[in-house]
């Protein structure tokens, strides 16, 4: 029988590569770290690596391959994945992989992930087509934004237009309705080995400056003439009211439901929904991780949730392994590999 000592567990060393490397641990793998130079310290001091290979940039990637191919690993997708070597080209990775393949081009391309929202039924912003539709208050997205950076507040076309001047012309942006209310992101899990969808944890988000601007006065507010960024720094634990949880959990059926229409299988493994939820407690999803989300960090040790669930200290990170884990000793591995 084919035993989890064939196989190693490998990451790319940023975003949630300590929590993936620990859980695989946990579960009773080795690990590999793929680092830049300068990036390994982490990885050595809290113990996570087996093994640390260094490449100069991430989107060198591809000239190590050979040798992950070689140690019989299986590597995890997280957010640095699609950040820095793109969602295109994790098609074309050879080594054995986790998730669905196909699916990353869903969440990053922001017509697809749309789409895939609204059947799945989930409440999201309004798009305005054009700026002179604005009527309300909007934000404005670009697409080459990383981590909410440049994004701008509007009220009206004049403000609009006010604003975009700061732009480079041919820079392409969405304008979406801007939703009052309290950021909550869901983590979930869904095993195409137990075929069960789970809910592991919620976050909120410390962006910068957001997160600060309220520490000071409306009116110096304004005369320090901020202009908001969302920079992501960090993220907090969040646990939520448990009558809103029903909802979570149909949300996350409804999106594996859809996403079996849209790729192969299905989507598995960790996924996120990002969301606003207003004082109507209406969930309006802006956006969808179609892998693990740093927001789960926190729970390096489990959450509240899964603490309900598992007798040990279950994180997302370590869920991922226990899927791999059963779909070895249940000889079906390919269940899990995209
Ligand atoms: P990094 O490797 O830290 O540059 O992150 C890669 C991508 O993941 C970037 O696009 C970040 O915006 C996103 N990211 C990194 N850390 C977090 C976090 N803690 N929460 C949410 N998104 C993150
Ligand atoms: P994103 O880059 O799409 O993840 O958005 C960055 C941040 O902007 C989010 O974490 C929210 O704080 C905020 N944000 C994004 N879209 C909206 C929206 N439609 N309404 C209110 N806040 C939003």
């Amino acid at each position: 029988m084919a035993s989890i000592k064939d196989y190693k567990i490998a990451t790319l060393g940023s975003h949630s590569a300590l929590q993936i490397l620990k859980g695989a641990h946990d579960e009773g793998f080795e690990t590999i770290c793929i680092c830049r130079k300068g990036y390994r310290k982490p990885y050595e001091s809290f113990k996570v690596a087996d093994e640390i290979i260094e490449i100069e940039h991430f989107h060198d990637f591809f000239e190590i391959e050979d040798q992950l191919i070689k140690k019989n690993a299986i590597l995890i997708p997280h957010g640095s994945f699609v950040a820095y070597i793109g969602p295109e080209k994790v098609k074309d990775i050879k080594v054995m992989h986790y998730g669905t393949r196909g699916i990353l081009e869903h969440e990053s391309d922001r017509e697809k992930a749309r789409k895939w929202l609204e059947k799945a039924k989930c409440k999201t912003p309004k798009i305005f087509k054009k700026p002179e539709e604005i009527d309300r208050p909007v934000i404005i997205k670009f697409h080459g934004a990383k981590g909410g950076k440049g994004y701008f507040i509007a009220n009206s076309p004049e403000d609009f237009y006010d604003s975009i001047k700061d732009f480079p012309e041919d820079e392409k942006y969405v304008i979406q309705e801007y939703i009052v209310g309290v950021p909550m992101y869901t983590h979930y899990f869904y095993s195409r080995v137990t075929e069960e969808l789970e809910v592991m944890s919620f976050d909120k988000r410390y962006e910068s400056n957001a997160d600060s601007i309220g520490r000071i006065a409306a009116r110096d507010q304004l005369d320090a003439n901020i202009k908001t960024s969302y920079t992501i720094t960090g993220n907090m634990p969040m646990v939520i009211r448990e009558s809103i949880l029903p909802e979570v959990f149909e949300m996350g059926e409804n999106i594996i439901k859809v996403s079996k229409e849209l790729v192969g299988d299905g989507l598995f493994g960790p996924f996120c929904l990002e969301a606003i939820v207003d004082p109507n407690l209406n969930f309006y999803v802006f956006e969808i991780s179609a892998r693990i989300v740093a927001g789960t960090n926190p729970y390096v040790d489990g959450s509240p949730y899964t603490w309900l669930r598992y007798d040990v200290p279950m994180s997302t990170g370590r869920r991922i392994a226990l899927d791999i884990k059963m779909a070895i000793e249940q000889d079906c591995l390919e269940k899990v590999l995209g």
